[in-house]
Order: C-alpha cells, then sequence, then structure tokens
C-alpha cells in the first residue's frame, strides 16, 4: 500500500518538474513554475522519508541525520538566496550545481561500499568469485562517481573565477594532458566493473576526475563561464540520474534526466549565440585575457560626450527609443528607475522597447528577471533578432551599462577574442548615447569601438543616478 501511495507521489514530483521547467521558459510564469518544481521535489522528498520501503519492508529510518542534514542546509540555501545579489546569481549556481555533483559522488562511493559489504565484508577476499550479476550496478557506480566528481570540482573552479578568487591558468600540453587524465579514469573505471574486488580503484578513479574537473575549467577564460557552468549542470543532472538508477527511483531518474537535458539543450542555445561550436569554448580559451590585452592597447580616436539635458532633449522628440541593458544596470540596480524613464518617454509618445542580449549580464536570462522585477512589460522586450531589424527605423539606441553585447569588433575583427558573437547591431540606429561610470572595458576586457564612432555619444555616471536625472529632465522638456 505505502508503495503505491510513493508511486502516485513519485508521479505527481516528475510531472511538476516537467510543468515547472515549461513555465520556466518563459518570464511570466517563470517564478510560479520555480515554486511547482520546488512543490514536486519537496512531495519527492517526503514521500521518500516516510513512505520508502525496501525489498524486506525495511523504512528508512536515520530520521535524526536525515532532518539534522535537512535542517542544516535547508537554513544555508535560503540564507545564501536571501543574502545573494542579482548580479552573483551565476556564483551562487555554480555552487549549488558542485553540491549536487558532489552528492552523486558521495553516492556511489557509499553505494560501493554497501556492494562490498554484501557481497561478503570485503571484496579482495572473493577476488575469485563470479561478479557478473554485479557488473551494470558497479557500472553506474562508476560513471556517477566519475560525472560527479567532474561537476564538484569544475563547479567549485567556476565559481572561484566568477567571483574573481581563481585566475585563468594554462599551458602549453595542458588539454592533452586533461585528456590523458580522463582516459586513464575511463579506463581504471572499466577495469573496476570487470573485476570490482579492486576496490582501492573507487578512490583512484575519485582522485583522477576531481583533478580533471579543475584541470578542464582552469583555461577556460572568464567570458565563457556561463557556457561552462551550463554544461557542469547537465554532467550533474546524468550524474543524479545515476542514483536514480542504483536505487531504483524514478523521480530522482527524472529529475537527473531533465537536468541533464535541459542543461545540455542550454549548453548548445548559449554555443550557437555565440557563434562557436561548444569544442572552440572548451579549449579555445575565448574571453581569456591573451588576445584581449593586445586589442585593448589597440589606439583608438577620440570620444564624444553628451549633457544630461541634450540627451534628454534628443530622447523627448525622437519617434523610437531602444533600451539597451547590461550588467551596469543590474550593479547599479536601476530597474526600477529605467522603468519610470520608460514611462515618461511613453507618456510623450515616444515608442520605447528594450533590446535584449542572451548573454547581457552575467547569467542567462539576467536582464528578463531584472526587468520582470520592475514590472516591465514582456511585449516590449525585443530579442536579439528581433532588435536588431528594429534598429534601422530608431531614433535613439539607450545604452545602459552594456559594453561586449555591442561591441562591433565581435562582428568586423577577426583578431578579437569575441569575434563570431552575435552582438545587438545598435550602430544601425541614428543616434547612440552610451551610460557608463568610465572608458574601462567590460567582461571580455577588450575596448569597444562603438564608443568613437561618431554617431555614439557618452554619458558618464552610475547608471541609477544618470537615469534619476534623466527622468526628471524629460519631465521639464
Ligand atoms: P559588460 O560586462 O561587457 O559591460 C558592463 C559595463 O557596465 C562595463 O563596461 C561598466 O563600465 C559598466 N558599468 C558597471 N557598473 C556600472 C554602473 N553602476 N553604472 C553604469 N555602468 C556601469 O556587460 P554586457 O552586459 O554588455 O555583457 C555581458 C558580458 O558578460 C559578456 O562578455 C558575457 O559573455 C559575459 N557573461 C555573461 C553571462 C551570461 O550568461 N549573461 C555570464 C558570465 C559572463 P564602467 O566600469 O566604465 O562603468
Amino acid at each position: 500500500m505505502g508503495l503505491n501511495i510513493l508511486t502516485v507521489l513519485y508521479l505527481i514530483g516528475s510531472v511538476s518538474f516537467i510543468l515547472g521547467l515549461k513555465m520556466l521558459s518563459n518570464p511570466a510564469t517563470a517564478r510560479k513554475g520555480n515554486l511547482v518544481a520546488a512543490f514536486g521535489m519537496t512531495v519527492a522528498i517526503f514521500g521518500t522519508i516516510f513512505l520508502y520501503q525496501d525489498d524486506q519492508g525495511n523504512k528508512l529510518g536515520n530520521y535524526v541525520w536525515i532532518f539534522g542534514g535537512l535542517l542544516v542546509g535547508g537554513v544555508i540555501g535560503t540564507l545564501a538566496a536571501k543574502k545573494v545579489k542579482m548580479t552573483s546569481m551565476p556564483e551562487m549556481v555554480s555552487l549549488f550545481n558542485g553540491m549536487g555533483g558532489a552528492c552523486a559522488a558521495l553516492i556511489s562511493i557509499s553505494e560501493f561500499k554497501h556492494l562490498s559489504i554484501a557481497l561478503g565484508g570485503d571484496l579482495l577476499i572473493n577476488s575469485t568469485d563470479d561478479y557478473s550479476s554485479y557488473q551494470p550496478t558497479v557500472l553506474i557506480i562508476v560513471l556517477g562517481l566519475i560525472i560527479g566528481s567532474v561537476s564538484f570540482a569544475g563547479s567549485m573552479i567556476a565559481w572561484g573565477k566568477l567571483n574573481g578568487k581563481v585566475k585563468d591558468f594554462s599551458f602549453p600540453g595542458l588539454n592533452i594532458l586533461t585528456m590523458i587524465l580522463l582516459a586513464v579514469a575511463i579506463g581504471l573505471g572499466a577495469w573496476l566493473v570487470v573485476d570490482p574486488s579492486n576496490t582501492y580503484l573507487v578512490y583512484a578513479i575519485l582522485a583522477l576526475a576531481l583533478t580533471y574537473g579543475v584541470l578542464f575549467v582552469m583555461p577556460i577564460g572568464g567570458a565563457d563561464m556561463p557556457v561552462v557552468i551550463s554544461l557542469l549542470n547537465s554532467f550533474t543532472g546524468v550524474a543524479a540520474a545515476c542514483g536514480g538508477f542504483l536505487y531504483n527511483n524514478k523521480v530522482m531518474l527524472t529529475g537527473g534526466i531533465l537536468v541533464g537535458a535541459a542543461g545540455t539543450l542550454l549548453t548548445i542555445l548559449m554555443c550557437k549565440a555565440m557563434n562557436r561550436s561548444l569544442l572552440n569554448v572548451l579549449i579555445g580559451s575565448f574571453g581569456g585575457n591573451k588576445n584581449a590585452a593586445a586589442a585593448g592597447s589597440k589606439e583608438q580616436g577620440a570620444y564624444k560626450e553628451i549633457s544630461l539635458s541634450d540627451a534628454a532633449m534628443v530622447m523627448s522628440y525622437a519617434n523610437k527609443v531602444m533600451i539597451v541593458p547590461g550588467y551596469g544596470l543590474a550593479v547599479a540596480q536601476a530597474q526600477h528607475i529605467c522603468h519610470e524613464l520608460e514611462k515618461v518617454l511613453t507618456e510623450k509618445g515616444v515608442e520605447v522597447k528594450y533590446a535584449i542580449h542572451p548573454v547581457a549580464g552575467r547569467m542567462p536570462g539576467h536582464m528578463n528577471v531584472l526587468l520582470a522585477e520592475a514590472d516591465v512589460s514582456y511585449d516590449i522586450l525585443m530579442e536579439m533578432e528581433q532588435a536588431n531589424d528594429e534598429f534601422k527605423t530608431t531614433d535613439v539606441v539607450l545604452i545602459l551599462g552594456a559594453n561586449d553585447v555591442v561591441n562591433p569588433a565581435a562582428k568586423n575583427d577577426p583578431a578579437s577574442p569575441i569575434y563570431g558573437m552575435p552582438i545587438l547591431e545598435v550602430e544601425q540606429a541614428k543616434n547612440v548615447i552610451v551610460n557608463k561610470r568610465s572608458m574601462k572595458p567590460g567582461y571580455a576586457g577588450i575596448e569597444n569601438d562603438l564608443f568613437f564612432q561618431p554617431k555614439t555619444s557618452m554619458l558618464f555616471g552610475d547608471a541609477k543616478k544618470v537615469l534619476q536625472d534623466l527622468v526628471a529632465e524629460i519631465k521639464s522638456v
């Protein structure tokens, strides 16, 4: 009876994951989608804790450990999520993803121990036994161990890179060394499957996979981190699915497969958005600063500035204004005053739209989340392709704290480290006003020719302050 109810609860959990994921793909339903998926996870967790029984009818027990862990993890997770700034969200995603990978690796280690005990306490004593019936289980254990450890170690390095504590690191032959490490880890894994009595191989595989995870992410440039995090996220999903196989737990399997598939699709979409292959991202060191220095030192012409009152005037008398939000808008927390500007302009009869680049900010969908928080209508958020069509008929583009995503070098300069990344082609508009605090480069560390073009004017200052002043000026025009 208990098992039947549990099966129904697992079904409810699985359906909630799928519905939640579907709702997450649209900013209008994303918040609800998150809650629906969280509900599914709660049902799955508590269903397992209270209703699961093994073949002998034993319940889980260990309630003090389980609820102690839930409490500690729940409190840390809640505080971290409440405290995190929107701009640090990718770091947190990376950290939490790493925890998922670590869980999968620990499950593999503990399940291998259980298997050893089931086989008589010490596999070494029985080294002449026939292990064929256990080999599929050992295969899943090895897969979970390798993938989970790589995901954990790689995510920790990605976390360190995003918060600036870990610097890019590479040396000639590093890619070959990492390939060899992975091949040896897989080779030892195959050996363990053939002969599970070699218990020490588990720890050798763990050490190799952790080292591989570190070295695999170390040389990848900062600007490629979102792709790497998404890829590691899909690894964690696959590792969790291995856990689902081990425990014959359908909801864990479904959840793992969904994360694995979603992470893989997001990785592919991001590579497409940058017009690069995944292999190029992983071994190309794009976004690393070795080319950036050269590009940054290129001689630039003069740039011109615009005063607040002139900017207010140009925008007030425009037919159409496109706002391009970037990372700086998020740092300045200027989304609400930006919405205010849009309303003031709209009241004056100006058509206002937003042009959203897929990797503007520091995580996929960053700008959509930010603008949704400020109640900006989804109807006026243009995706990159739509926006690029609209710029031709735009009088003023107002760039707010964006830099790399509007850098024409991505289109025109094959030597640029961001060459090939699709950009918002703002220079097609009649006028471009750029708000940032200085002439410093953005995330990729490279100069931006756009700032030196004749139709571009710089409006220096913190985005929030500038927008407050701009709104006041426009109201008085
Ligand atoms: P960039 O990082 O290229 O540029 C942001 C600009 O904002 C800076 O040049 C900075 O100039 C300016 N700025 C910073 N603070 C403020 C402020 N308070 N007020 C006004 N301006 C400010 O941002 P983009 O959004 O154009 O591009 C995103 C970059 O991040 C891309 O390279 C992308 O690949 C990368 N990335 C994207 C992720 C994603 O998934 N979206 C994840 C990780 C990286 P100044 O200092 O002069 O003010």
